[in-house]
């Protein structure tokens, strides 16, 4: 028989705050206004939680942001972010999670693909003295082979190289207590790998499976180029293992180098001299300087992110926050 787990914390009365990104979502929108308004109110059933929505519109050129504004005047719960210009769903969730005024936020995608009815689940599991909890995809048969394939690669690379483990098959929706949210407020990095960073900040986390479904309508904004860009951000903003690397590669060289030059003078002084060599020069020098190359352009991409984070720019700017204590509320 199942146990129910003992309960540490009581989620009655308190207050949800939903972080939800939106890019170009005007397809998946009204549907998910439908989900999740019955959701909220099963929820409030149950628990007599309070809540808010802030939807976060990340430089949307569709009809995104008029239907978020009209979905406001119904319900003024809702809180919306405009965002100056398109800045990336990590961009996007930070500039949510430091709006959120919420005991606990869940951050969801506005496409349907993060099933809202798990939220109960998450909550449950918060009363529990989780205080990270994650939907972890229990299979990725909706998604194509070659994704689930590059998703395998890049986890199973990320966590030999870096310090902090992800969990694989996990995406960015997440139930996060209220002391996370701070925490990941003070980070102040501005290239953003959130994956990553809700690792990071260790605590007690839980990962709730569940089965993804496809999305809704429209299309998903990550291309194959735009996730390998993602995938090597994450990977050399959480490790130094790339540059290290070439420590022990270069020492091998240098080491062969010194053994095959020592041969090579013995050979002269007692064979004697061999004329012919153009072929195997060709391929050292051709191959060395191939390497050298790739080494600089590895110290290239740190150098850059260098670069980045010492402007110290903002990660996004709001053009305009519509909600019922702003001024610039439309
Ligand atoms: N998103 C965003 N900014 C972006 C790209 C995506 O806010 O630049 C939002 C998008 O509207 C959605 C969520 O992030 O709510 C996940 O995006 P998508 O469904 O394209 O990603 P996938 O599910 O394919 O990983
Ligand atoms: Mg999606």
């Amino acid at each position: 028989m199942k146990q129910t787990p003992s309960r540490v914390r009581d989620a009655t009365s308190k207050k949800l705050s939903l972080v939800v990104p939106v890019y170009n979502e005007a397809e998946s929108l009204p549907a998910f206004f439908t989900v999740i308004s019955s959701t909220l109110k099963m929820l409030q059933e149950k628990h007599r939680i309070s809540y808010e929505i802030i939807f976060v519109d990340d430089g949307s050129s569709d009809t995104s942001l008029n239907q978020l504004i009209d979905a406001r005047r119904d319900d003024d719960n809702i809180i919306i972010l405009e965002l100056s210009r398109n800045f990336g769903k990590e961009a996007a969730m930070v500039a949510g999670l430091n709006s959120v005024t919420g005991d606990i936020a869940v951050i969801i995608d506005a496409d349907l693909q993060d099933p809202p009815h798990l939220i109960d689940d998450f909550i449950e599991a918060w009363q529990e003295g989780n205080d990270v909890v994650y939907g972890m995809r229990s299979d990725r048969s909706s998604d194509p082979f070659l994704k689930s394939l590059t998703a395998a690669l890049f986890y199973s690379s990320f966590n030999k190289v870096s310090g902090v483990k992800i969990p694989a098959h996990a995406g960015d929706f997440r139930l996060l207590d209220r002391t996370v949210i701070d925490d990941i407020c003070r980070l102040t990095e501005s290239n953003l790998f959130m994956k990553g960073l809700f690792a990071w900040v260790g605590y007690r986390q839980k990962a709730i499976a569940f089965s993804r479904p496809e999305r809704l309508s429209g299309r998903s904004k990550y291309s194959y180029w735009r996730l390998w860009n993602f995938a090597i951000d994450g990977i050399l903003s959480f490790s130094t293992a790339p540059l290290r690397i070439w420590t022990y590669i270069g020492g091998t060289v240098a080491v062969c180098a010194f053994i095959a030059a020592l041969l090579l003078v013995f050979y002269t002084l007692f064979v004697g001299r061999d004329v012919p060599g153009y072929a195997s020069i060709m391929v050292t020098l051709l191959f060395m300087s191939g390497v050298q190359l790739v080494v600089l352009g590895i110290i290239g991409e740190y150098l850059g992110r260098i670069y980045q984070e010492t402007k110290s720019r903002p990660r996004y700017l709001i053009k305009r926050r519509h909600d019922s204590t702003a001024k610039t509320d439309s």
